[in-house]
């Protein structure tokens, strides 16, 4: 009797959980990961330069290359001076005029040293390594202030958003110039649209490796698990998080393809 009342109360429960409507924020939260949390280690100063055969996506004249993720018939509008582009939040993500499939990728960004807010709500923007579509659809290596800023691990600085946490936090501290060196293997679809080969991804973190030839699972969601969508050669994206924080700055950004 005791039994089949625990199990009536257990149902019960199960019922009323699935008749409350979970808000985006709960549902977000199922996929966050809290530990293991990568160790911090101190980067080195050297930057690289690029090499021959590299050409330019920012070369800090202006941002030609880039157009409007949401209008991209419309010009990146995000503002450029100094040698140095800013996250405009308002106008959304840009991405590369031109289409990629594999490639190394070299791209600087600087956490402003007025920078506030805590966890995923303090300088977050991101790369995608291929946008797949408007908004965030793609495959998303995060960028976020995570110098003395905790969050889920899978969603620090140089996680594969919700799927690979970094191998260590090399994050510099807000004012500092940061760099990512990536190796971008992207994933290949059968003819039927099902995944032929998945993508793989190498990261350096300010010189730090910090994500080691990782195959990726799908497309980084920030809800629900992920998974493939075929598609062919894309854009190279940045975000501009919908968060309240002080906008971020990139330089330098140049890529070979492979
Ligand atoms: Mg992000």
């Amino acid at each position: 009797m005791k039994k089949i009342s625990s199990l009536v109360v257990v149902i019960i429960a199960c019922l009323s959980v699935k008749a409350q409507k979970m808000s985006p924020a709960d549902s977000a939260a199922k996929t966050e990961v809290y530990q293991p949390v990568p160790k911090i280690v101190v980067a080195g100063t050297s930057t690289i330069t690029p090499p021959s055969d590299a050409v330019y996506l920012f070369d800090g004249k202006n941002l030609d290359e880039w157009v409007s993720t949401n209008h991209p018939s419309q010009k990146a509008n995000w503002p450029v001076s100094n040698g140095i582009f800013t996250v405009d939040k308002k106008e959304g993500n840009i991405q590369t005029k031109k289409s990629f499939t594999n490639y190394q990728l070299h791209l600087e960004y600087r956490i402003p040293t007025n920078i506030t807010g805590e966890g995923q709500l303090r300088g977050n923007s991101g790369l995608f390594l291929a946008s797949t579509g408007g908004g965030d659809a793609g495959y998303e290596l995060q960028i976020l202030d995570n110098y003395n800023n905790t969050t889920y691990v899978n969603g620090q600085c140089g996680s594969i958003y919700k799927q690979f946490i970094p191998l260590a936090n090399a994050c510099k501290k807000p004012g500092e110039w940061q760099t990512y060196d990536v190796a971008w293997t992207a994933p290949t679809f059968n003819a039927d649209g099902t995944l032929k080969t998945p993508a793989k991804v190498t990261v350096y973190h300010n010189g730090v490796l910090i994500q080691n030839n990782v195959t990726l699972l799908g497309e980084t969601r920030w809800i629900g698990t992920p998974f493939y969508k075929a598609h062919g050669a894309c854009p190279i994206k940045l975000q501009a998080h919908g968060d309240k924080s002080e906008p971020i700055s990139f330089r330098n950004i140049w890529v070979r393809e492979l």
